[in-house]
Parts: C-alpha cells; structure tokens; sequence
C-alpha cells in the first residue's frame, strides 16, 4: 500500500489490549512513511498535561474504562485534521458509535481506510500487559522478557526512563479485556461486513506480525 496516491490512507490497528497496534504500527510508520496517531496517547498527553478533557479522561481510564465517545472522537478528528498525508491509527475507533462517526469523517474528508485486526487469546494478553514496559520520553513499548531494553529500565532508542502503565495492572487489565468484548469486539463483525478489515495473529513473534503486516499494507 503506498502512500503516494491523491487520497488520504487511515490504516487502524484494530485488537485488544496488548495485542501489539502501537508496537506494529510504530515500527512500520517509518518504513511506510505514515505517521502514527493512538487515541490513548493522545489521551495520555492531556492527563500529562492537565487539560480539561484529561481531567474528565483520566477517571475512565484509571479504572479500565472507556473514555465518552464524544471526547473521544473531537480529539482524533482534530489531531487528524491537522496531518498531511497516510495515517497509522491506534485505539480508534473502539465503539459503533466511534466507528460509524469516523465513517461519516472519512467520507467527509475523502480518506481510504484499512483496518488490520490483531487477534490474540485473554490469557496471553494479560500476560503480556503484566510485563509490559513504556518509555516515558518516546513511548517505545518492551515487554520484561520477550522484547527486553539492552539495559534494564532504560529506553534503548532514546535513553529514557522505562515505566509500568497505570492501567496495566492486573486488576485494571482485566476490566480493560472486557470492556474491549462487550464494546470493542463487535466492530470485527461490522468492518469485515464492509470488506475493511484483514485479520492477523497478535500471538506470534514480533517479526512475523511484522512480516505479515507488511504483506497487507503492500498488497
Ligand atoms: P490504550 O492506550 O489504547 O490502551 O488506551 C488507554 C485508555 O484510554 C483506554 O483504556 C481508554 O480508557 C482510553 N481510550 C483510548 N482510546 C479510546 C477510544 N477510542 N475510546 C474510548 N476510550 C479510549
């Protein structure tokens, strides 16, 4: 898929919790020149930064919740406004209302989507949340033992700190897995009707999800 034509590409990483988008998306962005958008980051930002949205975001997602979708899709459709060119979207849409507004938004604006699903068990994910580590400075994600920083706690693209998200204790996973069946799940169904969406293992080693992202993005 390259990103040279006249319309705008939107590819969403769609999956569950620690079923590897950000990780995907973020180490394919450069290679495919697009630029990498996640609705949690975005929300994190504003908690960082004490805004008004952050201060109504932060208590959802402190306790594995989603965010209002309301907040939720102003704030993409504004970051989203302000790019030029193809975009590798994460943890957006995650609702059928957020789903069928971004619709509306890309039919508006002229964009093409994609969506690649990552699919992967419960058991594996809460696993794999529990030992996942967040840069602090850049966000590069490392799971504790397999995709470990070279030195312990330290980022090994930018040197900075390494931390373990709030919400990825195991208390809080669990809730986020189940809001991501009864809320999230049912927009395979809806995008696969549309003939949107491309399914891939999240389970596998990194390169091969690499590998096989990077046949759907080419294809
Ligand atoms: P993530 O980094 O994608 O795991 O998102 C972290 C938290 O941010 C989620 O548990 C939600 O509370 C909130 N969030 C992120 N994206 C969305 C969205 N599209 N809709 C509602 N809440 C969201």
């Amino acid at each position: 898929m390259g990103n040279g034509g006249s319309k705008k590409r939107i590819v969403v990483f769609f999956g569950p919790p620690g079923v590897g988008k950000g990780t995907v998306a973020t180490r394919l962005a450069e290679e495919f020149q697009f630029q990498f958008v996640s609705s949690g980051d975005l929300l994190r930002d504003n908690v960082k930064n004490k805004t008004e949205l952050g201060s109504e975001a932060k208590r959802f997602m402190d306790a594995g919740q989603l965010v209002p979708d309301g907040l939720v899709t102003r704030m993409v459709f504004a970051r989203l406004d302000e790019l030029n060119g193809g975009v590798f979207l994460d943890g957006f849409p995650r609702t059928k209302f957020q789903a069928e507004e971004f619709n509306a938004y890309a039919f508006q604006k002229g964009l093409v989507l994609l969506v690649i699903n990552l699919e992967a068990s419960d058991g594996f994910l809460m696993e794999r949340l529990s030992h996942r580590l967040i840069c602090r400075n850049c966000g590069a994600i490392y799971h504790r033992s397999n995709l470990p920083p070279k030195k312990k706690g330290v980022c090994d693209a930018c040197a900075g700190a390494l931390y373990q998200r709030e919400d990825d204790r195991p208390e809080v996973v669990a809730k986020r897995l189940m809001v991501y069946h009864q809320q999230s799940a049912p927009l395979v169904e809806y995008y696969q009707k549309a003939g949107l969406m491309v399914t891939l293992r999240g389970d596998q080693p990194l390169p091969e999800t690499l590998a096989g992202a990077r046949q759907i993005l080419r294809g």
